[in-house]
């Protein structure tokens, strides 16, 4: 089915902004509106967002985005939804308020939750048929709090008045009608961070779902990355416009960036990093401390596989050197510092602020900053920060290929701190492999787009993101890599630095 239609939505709800992009057939952007929504923190270690905040957010990011250009939805052929993934939302479906705030995927309070559900089993005990363990980053422990912890939840949901969703599912339902005939969907990618899908089998495990006391009932039904959902409700925007792409956000950066190849892989530098391998059609269940998930479904297609490699801190130690050490007071500015010296002096730091997370998950370990002598200045510090995030990189890259037998030939990147010329340079280096920027780098929305627009047939598959990804800068390895390796050895031993660091004397 070709279409005269000019562009295509994407809808990216994320974790601080909810933006509406529209792209034109080469996958350009043609205009971007956005709405920042409140980050509410109740307690030490609880982040909640409100589901309504929300929802008007992507109401507005989609009128600026059609005021701006002057379009509507005569104009756009199909509507892709990305999304933060983990955060969990329930609301009742015959008044359609959330019960409770959608609690997000930072959020630490199911520590407990965990601990009870491992019991003698512990931690691995669903791994091999959901890929992930428990762990209080994923959907289906948040929503077990809410029915526990919400006065009347438990009762409400046994009577199936309760619907549970990842935020792109309570986006697709408000956009398709609501109480009015709204659709409950998921895709197979938000769905593999519940904790609650068999990979195999891309369907809920009902056994599972019962552990944790959730009803079915509330469980939204799960379709493929690519294919028409639903249409926007009569009343709003988008009306009549098919509903036709979901990704989770690293998913969606993956797509974006064409990485259809066994092998291939995406690095998003963000204010964490999120690195996903593409596995081909198998699931490949790591021991080296990875996440197995779902990549993407395009309609009908054989499912693909990623294993994901989760850093917490990288762009945040920069902003953490701004606002809680003021060394400097801008993020651009730590470039020229890092290259206003030869190295880092022999100072090394790993910023464990929370504990590790890939490859390590040590709760326990707390951050250092090593090898400090007199001779250190601003200047070497700052660029210890920048070379953490390139060193935690190469450890899970180094997992990445101990899992997956396809050694990475070459990265390829996006995200804030992909600006840094001197961290890519640095990232090049320590991995002996290229890395690659390309020229969209909105490439989350832009892989939302590219599943909405291949369901539809706007674009006729990923022949087409091929086709279009473009490569803007490209950094090759320079640096001497016994070199390499002496640095790598030395971070590994700050990493033990770390750990262990966490007792009972210590606090926070
Ligand atoms: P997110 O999507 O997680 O909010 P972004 O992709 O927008 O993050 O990246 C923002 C992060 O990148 C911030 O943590 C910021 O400190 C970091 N950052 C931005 N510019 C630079 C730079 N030039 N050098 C190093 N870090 C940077």
């Amino acid at each position: 089915m070709k279409t005269d239609k000019k562009y295509i939505l994407a809808i990216d709800q994320g974790t601080t902004s909810s933006r509406a992009i529209l792209f034109d057939k080469k996958g350009q952007i043609k205009t971007i509106g956005q709405h920042e929504h409140r980050q509410i923190f109740p307690k030490a270690g609880w982040v909640e967002h409100d589901p309504q905040e929300i929802w008007r957010n992507v109401r507005k990011s989609v009128a600026d985005a059609f005021s701006d250009v002057e379009v509507n939805h005569h104009d756009v052929a199909a509507v892709g939804i990305t999304n933060q993934r983990e955060t969990a939302v329930v609301w009742d479906k015959n008044t359609g308020k959330p019960i409770y705030n959608a609690i997000v995927w930072q959020d630490t309070r199911t520590q407990a939750i965990c601990d009870e559900l491992a019991g003698d089993d512990g931690y691995d005990k669903y791994h091999d048929r959901v890929g992930l363990s428990l762990n209080t980053y994923f959907a289906g422990p948040k929503v077990k709090w809410i029915l526990d912890n919400v006065e009347g939840a438990r009762e409400k949901a046994d009577n199936g008045d309760l619907l549970f969703g990842t935020t792109d599912t309570w986006v697709l339902w408000n956009l398709t009608g609501g109480t009015k005939g709204g659709v409950h969907v998921t895709d197979v990618t938000n769905a593999s961070r519940t904790m609650l899908m068999n990979l195999r089998t891309l369907e809920w495990e009902e056994d599972i779902a019962k552990d944790f006391g959730i009803p079915m009932s509330m469980l939204p039904e799960i379709k493929s990355s690519a294919e028409v959902y639903g249409h926007g409700d009569a009343r709003g925007f988008l009306r009549g416009t098919p509903i036709a792409g979901i990704l989770g956000d690293q998913q969606a950066a993956t797509f974006g960036q064409a990485c259809f190849e066994s092998g291939q892989s995406k690095n998003t530098y963000g204010t964490g990093n999120f690195m996903l391998m593409n596995t081909g059609k198998e699931p490949v269940f790591s021991d080296n401390g990875l996440l197995t998930t779902v990549a993407y479904k395009i309609g009908e297609a054989d499912t693909v596989y990623a294993l994901e490699g989760s850093i917490a801190v990288s762009g945040s130690l920069i902003q953490w050197l701004r606002d809680n050490l003021e060394l400097i007071s801008d993020a651009n500015e730590t470039e020229a510092l890092a290259t206003s010296v030869e190295d880092s002096g022999g100072t090394y730091f790993v910023p464990a602020f929370s504990g590790l997370f890939a490859p390590y998950w040590r709760p326990d370990a707390r951050g250092v900053l090593v090898g400090m002598t007199r001779y250190v200045k601003k200047a070497h510090i700052v660029r210890a920060a920048l070379e953490a995030t390139a060193f935690q990189t190469r450890e899970v890259i180094d997992a990445m290929n101990a899992d997956s037998d396809v050694d990475l030939t070459e990265l390829r990147v996006d995200g804030g701190m992909t600006a840094n010329e001197f961290l890519m340079q640095f990232q090049a280096d320590l991995l002996q492999v290229p890395v690659i920027r390309p020229k969209v780098v909105e490439t989350t929305a832009l892989g939302a787009a590219y599943a909405a627009g291949i369901a539809v047939g706007f674009w006729d598959g990923e022949q087409d993101v091929v086709d279009n990804w473009q490569e803007d800068k490209r950094w090759t390895p320079k640096l001497d890599v016994d070199e390499v390796e002496r640095q790598y050895r030395l971070w590994k031993k700050a990493v033990q630095r770390t750990l262990d660091w966490v007792d009972e004397d210590t606090k926070g």
